[in-house]
């Protein structure tokens, strides 16, 4: 484990390992996990806590009818958004009893992280705690959030915390011992891969998608946190988190899952963030863009050259641009809403859209990320 940068990693354990009867919960695991971070911090690792089972463990704060099937989708929304509530006390408690120096609990929605103050603030405050000889534990606050808040897994989120500290390695526990070249609970032939040096769309296949039925559940999210936090210069681990062994190696520098290995160049802090973090509300498809290679030829792409919009969307808010061909130019901020693109998109008259416009620019300068892999981004204002 590569312990340089900053000296901080970020371990994410899922439900599984901490109610592994799916509800309340257990020390079964977390024991020998609890002792991992312990011996981390031993070693003069600042440690994070990326965990979940806040939901496991407060099934059984409700009666058995409460589950009733019959429920309305959102009636059962709001269960499992009170047995969140209910569990994550829980889940804390669980934690901080295995420990002899204080722990913290950051609860953050999508909405938090991809707004860029209190991003900011995330960061200081995730920091602070280290400092002091705190561990920060860290979910989702499945309380408050809807679909459109909600980051919605957390290897996902660990990824994001892990950029926000500025991790070294990122710890994502799992039930197999790491990516296998195919499911191995489906062929004997299986092999574990001990190193991803890049992520691709073969290396999703292996994990199983949408249209694929080799993989195990949950890989996909993690190779996906995989992506985000290498392109940080991140070293990603995926082990097995049942058992013991694997923190063993972990300390003992060995690799006993699958790494992914970090960047050496890695992306800049604000262009990582808006383009692992923040995500687009709508689409604009432009006239066609024959010479875009860079995020500055993407800011001079006028808003008279918009063929149409999707999305509903504010001044300000993220899109993604699409070439007319559908091919994708870049993630940014627009200076309209969608509702004047939409407009815009509608008029022949170019003196109109001027008046409307003031013949300003289609994105605004600042936060460019460019999906064109040919092309190459714009020096960074932080
Ligand atoms: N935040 C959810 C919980 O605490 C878990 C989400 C996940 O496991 O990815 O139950």
């Amino acid at each position: 484990m590569n312990t340089h940068r900053k000296q901080r990693i970020v371990l994410k354990v899922g439900s599984a390992l901490i109610a592994p009867q799916r509800q309340g919960c257990s020390s079964r695991y977390l024991l020998a996990i609890a002792q991992f971070i312990v011996r981390c911090r031993a070693k003069g690792l600042q440690v994070i806590l990326v965990s979940s089972g806040s939901i496991a463990a407060g099934t059984h704060r409700f009666p058995q009818n409460a589950h009733d099937e019959q429920l309305s989708e959102p009636a059962q929304l709001a269960l499992k958004k009170a047995m969140a509530a209910a569990g994550q006390t829980e889940m804390m408690a669980t934690w901080d009893k295995f420990f002899d120096f204080p722990t913290a609990q950051i609860l953050l929605t999508h909405a938090d992280l991809r707004d860029r103050e209190r991003y900011l603030s995330i960061r200081d405050t995730i920091s602070t705690l280290l400092t002091h000889g705190i561990l920060p534990i860290v979910n989702e606050n499945d309380t408050v959030t809807t679909d459109a808040l909600k980051v919605g897994d957390n290897d996902n989120l660990s990824a994001m915390v892990a950029a926000a500290a500025d991790a070294r390695s990122l710890v994502i526990c799992s039930d197999i011992d790491g990516l296998y070249n195919k499911n191995p609970h489906l062929h004997a032939d299986a092999r574990l891969l001990p190193e991803v040096t890049h992520i691709d769309a073969g290396i999703y296949a292996m994990a199983g998608g949408s249209h694929s039925a080799v993989g195990t559940g949950g890989m996909r999210t993690k190779i996906q946190a995989a992506e985000k936090a290498v392109s940080h210069g991140i070293d990603t681990y995926i082990v097995n988190g049942f058992k013991e062994s694997s923190f063993n190696e972990l300390l003992a520098g060995r690799n006993p899952g699958t790494l992914f290995r970090g960047s050496d160049t890695p992306m800049l802090e604000r262009l990582h963030w808006f383009t692992h973090t923040v995500r687009a509300q709508g689409e604009v498809i432009v006239a066609p863009q024959d010479e875009v290679h860079s995020a500055a030829d993407c800011a001079r792409i006028s808003s008279d050259e918009v063929l149409d919009v999707s999305g509903t969307f504010a001044e300000g808010d993220t899109i993604v641009l699409r070439n007319h061909d559908g091919t994708e130019l870049a993630k940014a901020r627009s200076n309209y809403s969608s509702r004047l693109l939409k407009f815009i998109a509608k008029q022949d008259n170019s003196e109109l859209v001027d008046s409307f416009t003031h013949q300003r620019r289609l994105i605004a300068t600042q936060d460019i990320a460019l999906l064109s892999p040919k092309a190459t981004p714009m020096e960074e204002k932080s």
